[in-house]
């Protein structure tokens, strides 16, 4: 291979967006405990954000099954007619609301809803809020846009919600979209319905503001608490995108599935906006995603019976660290301490427990700045492997 050498003064120029494009520190954690583990040291893996649990089987013979009867092609960028007619049919089982099939734009995963949202509200001079601490790619993808990200403080005192009130009073001329995510990644905080209403009810002096909401852990929420959408209010219908997909629910992370269900007036720019990237969404994996929406739901029943009982374990063994206090998480599959107790900053901590203790977990600032002092663990892993991260843990502390 050739290689050209730059002259002083020639280096590429790269666009000035790519600068304030952030990342997603799990997936950095994560390299990091492979290396380790490489290097032959034993670590237990409680940083990354998935299901330990496989693809049920008939999902998986769904696809093999589409791949050997030939749909090796593209499809409607939107999505396969009947895999819209199945996200529908789920809308109305799980959230109980009608939704069009020709509103629903699906995706290769949740983070592409994401990102077409953001794309399609921010620019410059524009602000959009979103939860702090929250998922990373939120405030990556709307500086990337050039617009404001303007954080809501999510707050251990309120159970990692917000209040109505705070959200807004944040509101300017300039705010375009508020991204809400319940039940929340990281600190699986559940925003109660009530706290929606207010929301809703002071969103009809903002009718330019749009809204996502990231429901991609709906199924995940405990102690029979039903879960409180966005979807169930008329009054937003017009400017509400709803993000939801496969990957949390079915153990599907590595097929790509996801779902966007778009308000009329945004749908085909969003349609324009996957033709631009991707064209469509790997066929077969389509046909998986009917089959785990429309095929038996008794997996998704095991897994959350099993988060049940981890979270349960998770939350008794951390707050018997010394130096940590631990809320129980409403839902997702996340636990996040208050880790002040230590004395240690979350990254710090972070570091030490990955490097001298061999258990991944995720610095609470990785989500923004209210994420100082806390620190994500995820239990979607074995309660073995939940209880030896503890004993691991709580050595560490004790020398
Ligand atoms: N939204 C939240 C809150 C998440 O935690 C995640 C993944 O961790 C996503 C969206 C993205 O999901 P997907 O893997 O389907 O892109």
């Amino acid at each position: 291979m050739i290689r050209r050498r730059f002259e002083e003064g020639e280096e590429m120029r790269i666009a000035a967006c790519m600068h304030r494009l952030g990342t997603e520190s799990a997936f950095e954690v994560l390299a990091r405990a492979v290396r380790l583990q490489a290097q032959g040291k034993s670590i237990v893996n409680l940083g990354i954000g998935q299901p330990d649990f496989p693809t049920p089987p008939h999902i998986v013979e769904a696809a093999i099954k589409a791949l050997r009867d030939g749909h090796h092609g593209y499809t409607p960028a939107n999505g396969i007619l009947k895999l819209r007619e199945a996200v529908a049919a789920d809308m109305h089982r799980h959230r109980n609301v009608i939704v069009d099939p020709d509103q629903i734009l699906v995706v290769p995963g949740g983070k592409v809803t994401m990102f077409f949202a953001i794309q399609m509200f921010g620019e410059a001079g524009a602000e959009i809020m979103y939860p702090d601490p929250g998922f990373p790619i939120y405030r990556s993808a709307i500086e990337f846009t050039g617009a404001k990200a303007v954080p809501i403080p999510l707050l251990e005192e309120k159970g990692f919600s917000f209040s109505a009130e705070d959200v807004l009073g944040r509101i300017t001329p300039a705010t375009r979209l508020i991204i809400v995510n319940s039940p929340a990644n990281p600190t699986g905080g559940v925003v109660p319905k009530e706290e929606l209403d207010r929301l809703v009810e002071g969103l009809r002096a903002h009718p330019e503001v749009a809204i996502m909401s990231d429901e991609i852990y709906a199924r995940m929420v405990y102690d029979g608490q039903p879960h409180a959408s966005l979807t169930a209010y008329p009054e937003i219908q017009d400017r509400l995108i709803l993000l939801d997909g496969w990957s949390k629910t079915y153990a599907m992370t590595g097929w790509r599935m996801g779902w966007g269900v778009w308000p009329k007036p945004l749908i085909d720019l969003a349609t324009r906006l996957a033709i631009n990237v991707h064209s469509c969404v790997n066929a077969s994996a389509q046909y998986a995603g009917i089959a785990a929406l429309e095929g038996p739901q008794d997996s998704v029943d095991m897994m959350m019976a099993a988060f049940a009982e981890r979270r349960k374990v998770i939350v008794e063994r951390l707050n018997q660290l010394p130096g940590f206090s631990c809320v129980n998480p409403g839902g997702a599959f996340y636990a996040f301490p208050n880790i002040t107790g230590t004395g240690k900053s979350s990254r710090v901590l972070q570091d030490e427990i990955l490097n001298e203790a061999g258990v991944a977990l995720i610095s609470g600032t990785s989500f923004g700045i209210h994420g100082e002092g806390y620190l994500r663990f995820s239990y979607a892993a074995s309660v073995e492997a939940i209880e030896e991260a503890c004993a691991r843990i709580q050595r560490y502390l004790d020398r």
